[in-house]
């Protein structure tokens, strides 16, 4: 299962970028946990890209792209599969990374959209940010993330709709109900995906999956 999410800050790619990393088996390719990581243990990209993070900015694409390619061969040599998350954030990206993904035989399958209002994000950011201590969770670097999303991340998701990979799901609500419609929906699709014999065909009986998730509301079946 090869998928990459495209979401405002706190609609919840993180979690969601996790769940399903772990019910397919694939790693999950976090940008902005790398780069985090990358300030942490001080190294030179990480001293490069620090403001960025810390205001709120998009950090080069170059940088972005670079880890992200790594990041894709050692997918790639794990299996082939792939959740990748804070990637594309512009239509540069989306082409450079669709770019990368042909070269390498493993384009996204799935262009997962979390639709969530800026309200309802920026109140989950607030929170995060009494808990963890993010340096971009302030309401001044929230509000710049959210205009960024708007202006040149939001717009790429008509380029996926047109390729015909894009699944829209409403991420307003809990994560656990979000979660069960996401892996519903991505199991549905699994039967129809050309892998060769990197995945294993699954049968449609959505009934089974409500059991694994708990009850399954009729908003998680019928997407
Ligand atoms: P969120 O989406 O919740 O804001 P992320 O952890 O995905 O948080 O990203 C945090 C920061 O990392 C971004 O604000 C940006 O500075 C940087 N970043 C992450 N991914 C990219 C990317 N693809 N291109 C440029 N900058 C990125």
């Amino acid at each position: 299962m090869r998928v990459l999410m495209i979401a405002p800050p706190g609609a919840g790619k993180g979690t969601q970028g996790a769940l399903i990393a772990a019910h397919f088996g694939v790693p999950h390719i976090a940008t902005g946990d790398l780069l985090r990581d990358h300030v942490a243990r001080r190294t030179g990209l990480g001293l490069a890209v620090q403001e960025y993070l810390d205001r709120g900015e998009l950090v080069p694409d170059q940088v972005v792209l670079g880890i992200v390619r790594e990041a894709l061969v050692a997918a790639k040599a794990a299996g082939g599969g792939y959740v990748l998350d804070g990637i594309p954030r512009n239509m540069r990206q989306a082409r450079a990374a669709y770019q990368i993904a042909r070269e390498l035989g493993m384009t996204a399958d799935v262009a997962l959209h979390l639709d969530a209002d800026d309200a309802e994000v920026t109140r989950r950011l607030l929170a995060r940010a009494a808990l963890e201590h993010r340096s971009d969770d302030s309401v001044e670097v929230i509000s710049q993330r959210l205009a960024l999303y708007h202006q040149v991340t939001s717009p790429i998701i008509c380029w996926y709709r047109d390729r015909g990979i894009l699944v829209s799901v409403d991420a307003m609500r809990p994560a656990q109900q979000v979660g069960r419609e996401i892996l519903t929906a991505l199991e549905a699709m699994r039967p129809f995906l050309d892998h060769g014999s990197q995945q294993t065909p699954h049968s449609l009986d959505l009934t089974t999956l409500g059991e694994a998730f708990g009850a399954t509301g009729p908003d998680a079946t019928s997407g």
